[in-house]
């Protein structure tokens, strides 16, 4: 069985370590190859080849920096499907959603792409008599990124073309699930010019993760993943002395009003409920649906869920396999924590036909009616296509229950009311905000976060938040003297 290596200094890199864990296909089940995963050295070694290549990158011109970033988004455009196929490889989702992802990942190196006009300082001409005020943005140094299985290209594309355009160095974790894709834009980035040792990529586990978190040469740590992880990133990372963005999990809302276009929901519920079989962040797991609506939206999600085909996501289909099969029991299991909570399961996904392997991770799309708020179904993130219908009397009961979550990831209001739609955007406690659109993942000249527990650091991912993160400003107060100029005076300089 072939091993991912790890991606250190432009080349492959097998590094110290003994341990390995093996990457699926989730649409045949079968353990087709293995992943390195990392020892401390292993990191320690990645994080001095970044260190070394700093001060050549950082001092690489701004315009020579930008030149390889059009390299790199000419290239990743013309050979994305070739990355499409890794991602549904080792991921599952289906090749459409693969590329769907790809092009979002792109508009970040796009925006990377305007480094010179980003990294703009300001200038402030005589503040005082012959005294002038600038700032300018330094990178930080070495900046680790950890990524997690659900977003193999996107999410890593989120942070290092910003990170790498800034004059940083970086060293990615991907997650050990679906590596490939990361080793692959790794190799990629080189062939495009940039020199060896500003992009590593190491694969591992906690063991490499807590290596990145308490390296005293590491800066900053961009993290994507889970609620609890987050956390313990964001609490780590900051004890050490680093700059820390750490996403996290979501339980995202859509709230539909009694005069949407039932229709147009029934649609956006289904795309964004079921697309890449749930395992989205911004993924609609929860329908509010306003009465009178509940009945009439039910029947038409279900009609169009009868129709979604589920299968091996390079055969056509809709719907690809979860991840694992660990993952896939332990989605199935809120199907039997809604029975025995007296939730009503309208469609059932356990046991559906596939267009596949049977030994591929499937479970169906699964629509879940009268779920009580107390039921895990509702408070925890599922990670899988399992949509749940709860059942509201009115705006304000909608709204508290979608600021009573602990997430604050996405949400969306389904609605033909301009008035309606814009309290909604003043009151809704979520970072990003859908109106009639269901997954409002922003645009790349943006920023992608959410709030509360779906955030730790006070930074967003890409857009306009990207280089406050991956750069220092310095201010700088200049005075170039007039040759009779001379005289003590110990207070503060006045005009
Ligand atoms: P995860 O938290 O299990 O793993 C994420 C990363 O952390 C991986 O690289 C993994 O190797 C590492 N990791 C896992 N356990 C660790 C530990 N104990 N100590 C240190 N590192 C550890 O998440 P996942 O299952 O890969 O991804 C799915 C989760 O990510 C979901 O909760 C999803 O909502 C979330 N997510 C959030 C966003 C967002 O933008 N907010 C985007 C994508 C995914």
């Amino acid at each position: 069985m072939s091993v991912v290596q790890h991606w250190v200094g432009g080349a492959a890199f097998a590094g110290a370590s003994t341990r390995t864990a093996p990457v699926y296909n989730p649409a045949t089940g079968v353990a087709q190859r293995e992943v390195l995963l990392a020892t401390t050295a292993d990191v320690d070694h990645a994080v001095a080849t970044a260190k070394a290549a700093f001060p050549g990158w950082s001092g690489t011109s701004v315009a020579k920096r930008q030149a390889v970033m059009f390299a790199f988004r000419e290239q990743l455009n013309a050979r994305k499907d070739e990355l499409a196929a890794i991602l549904t490889n080792e991921h599952g989702k289906v090749l459409s959603d693969a590329g769907g992802e790809i092009a979002r990942g792109l508009e970040v190196v796009e925006l990377a792409c305007s480094i010179p006009q980003l990294m703009k300082g300001e200038y402030s001409e005589n503040v005082s008599t012959g005294v002038d005020v600038y700032s300018i943005r330094q990178a930080l140094g070495v900046v680790g990124i950890i990524s997690p299985f659900n977003f193999p290209a996107m999410v890593p594309l989120w942070f290092f073309p910003l990170a790498i355009a800034a004059g940083n160095t970086v060293v990615l974790k991907p997650s050990e699930k679906d590596p490939s894709a990361a080793i692959w834009m790794a190799e990629l980035f080189k062939q495009c010019g940039l020199p060896d040792g500003v992009f590593n990529v190491v694969n591992g586990d906690k063991e490499s993760v807590d290596a990145l978190l308490e390296h005293p040469d590491v800066a900053s740590i961009s993290f994507v993943g889970s609620t609890p992880i987050a956390k313990y990133i964001y609490e780590t990372a900051s004890k050490h002395g680093k700059r820390v963005q750490a996403l996290g999990g979501a339980k995202n809302h859509m709230l539909v009003l009694p005069d949407a276009d039932l229709d147009l929901v029934a649609d956006s519920a289904v795309n964004a409920g079921f697309g890449s079989a749930g395992e989205r962040c911004m993924a609609i797991s929860v329908v509010v649906a306003v009465e009178p609506v509940a009945d009439a939206l039910i029947e038409k999600i279900q009609s169009r869920m009868a129709t979604l085909k589920v299968g091996d996501g390079t055969r056509n289909c809709d719907m690809g396999p979860l991840i694992t099969d660990v993952h896939r029991d332990k989605v199935a299991s809120y199907l039997e924590i809604a029975e025995q909570d007296g939730a009503e399961i309208v469609v059932d996904g356990r046991g559906i036909e596939v267009d596949g392997d049977p030994n591929g991770f499937w479970l169906g799309p699964t629509l879940i009616d009268k779920v009580p708020t107390s039921s895990k179904v509702y408070t925890e993130e599922i990670f899988g296509p399992v949509l749940s219908v709860v059942r509201v009397k009115s705006y304000d009961e909608g709204l508290a229950l979608i600021n009573g979550s602990q997430y604050g990831n996405g949400t969306a209001i389904f609605t033909n009311d301009g008035g309606a739609a814009r309290r909604f955007q003043n009151e809704v406690t979520v970072g990003m905000v859908g109106i009639n659109v269901p997954i409002p993942v922003p645009v790349g000249y943006y920023s992608f976060g959410g709030w509360k527990n779906s955030l730790f650091g006070d930074a967003k991912a890409y857009g306009t938040q990207a280089i406050p993160f991956f750069t220092r400003e310095k201010a700088i107060t200049s005075r170039w003297l007039d040759p009779s100029h001379g005289g003590i005076n110990l207070g503060f300089p006045q005009n």
